[in-house]
C-alpha cells in the first residue's frame, strides 16, 4: 500500500483538498462510499464523498457546522494511518442516498 496523496480542487482561489490515495482504493475494492470533511486554507469546509468507480467529489460546502453534521451521523468511523504515522479520519457511508437527500 502506498502513501500516495490525491488532490481535489476546492475553491476558486486554487486551493486543493488532500486525502490518502488509499481511500480511493478502499472505495473501489469494497464498493463502499466514503466521506470526510476537510478545511480549505481560506477556511471553507468541504464535505467530500468518494464513490466506487467515480472517485472523489465535493458533496457540500459550508462552515464548521459541516464537521458537526458529519459527527452526528451514525456512520462507521475509520482511520487511515500513513507510513509516517499521520492519521486521516473518515467515515463509511451506509446509505449514499441519504447523503444526496441531505444536501439537495
Ligand atoms: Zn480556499
Amino acid at each position: 500500500m502506498s502513501d500516495g496523496v490525491r488532490t481535489l480542487r476546492a475553491c476558486n482561489e486554487g486551493h486543493v483538498l488532500r486525502y490518502p490515495e488509499a481511500l480511493d482504493d478502499r472505495a473501489n475494492v469494497e464498493e463502499v462510499d466514503l466521506a470526510f470533511c476537510s478545511y480549505c486554507p481560506c477556511r471553507t469546509v468541504y464535505l467530500v464523498v468518494i464513490s466506487p468507480g467515480e472517485g472523489a467529489r465535493v458533496a457540500a460546502v459550508g462552515g464548521p457546522q459541516l464537521f458537526e453534521w458529519l459527527e452526528e451521523q451514525d456512520w462507521p468511523r475509520s482511520t487511515y494511518v500513513g507510513h509516517d504515522g499521520s492519521m486521516f479520519l473518515y467515515r463509511m457511508v451506509p446509505s449514499p442516498l441519504d447523503l444526496i437527500l441531505a444536501f439537495e
